[in-house]
C-alpha cells in the first residue's frame, strides 16, 4: 500500500478536523471545502486506499462507514429530507485523498447528474 495520506493526520489528530463522531473503527469529520450546506466525511481508521480496495475482508468496515451517515444524518435532522453520498474513486472519479471516504452531503436538493 502506498503512503499515508493527510486523514491518518486527522485521524492522530495532528491536525485540526470538526469532528461529528467517532469511535474505534471511523471517524467523521466536516470536509473543508464543502459543496453543499452539510458537507462531512466519514473514514476507516484503518486505511483502504481507493474503492478497488474494498473487498471481503473490509466490507464490515466499509458498510460501518453508511451506518455512520445514517446515524449523524438523524442526529443533525437532515435523514428525512434526504442526502447524498458518495465515493470517488480514482482520477476519474475524481478521487484526491487515497484513504477511502464517504462524502455525505445535504441541506438542499442536489442536482444530479454530477457533470
Ligand atoms: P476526494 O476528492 O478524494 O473525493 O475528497 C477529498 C475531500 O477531502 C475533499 O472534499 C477535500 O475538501 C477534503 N479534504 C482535503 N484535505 C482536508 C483536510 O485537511 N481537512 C478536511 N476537513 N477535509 C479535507
Amino acid at each position: 500500500m502506498s503512503e499515508s495520506t493527510i486523514f491518518d493526520k486527522i485521524i492522530s489528530k495532528e491536525i485540526p478536523a470538526e469532528i461529528l463522531y467517532e469511535d474505534d473503527q471511523v471517524l467523521a469529520f466536516k470536509d473543508i471545502n464543502p459543496q453543499a450546506p452539510v458537507h462531512f466525511l466519514v473514514i476507516p481508521k484503518v486505511r483502504i486506499a481507493t474503492a478497488n480496495d474494498i473487498n471481503e475482508e473490509n466490507a464490515k468496515t466499509v458498510g460501518l462507514l453508511y451506518v455512520t451517515a445514517a446515524k449523524i444524518a438523524k442526529q443533525m435532522g437532515f435523514a428525512e429530507d434526504g442526502y447524498r453520498c458518495v465515493m470517488n474513486c480514482n482520477p476519474h472519479g475524481g478521487q484526491t485523498v487515497y484513504h477511502i471516504h464517504l462524502h455525505v452531503l445535504a441541506g438542499k436538493a442536489l442536482g444530479w447528474p454530477p457533470y
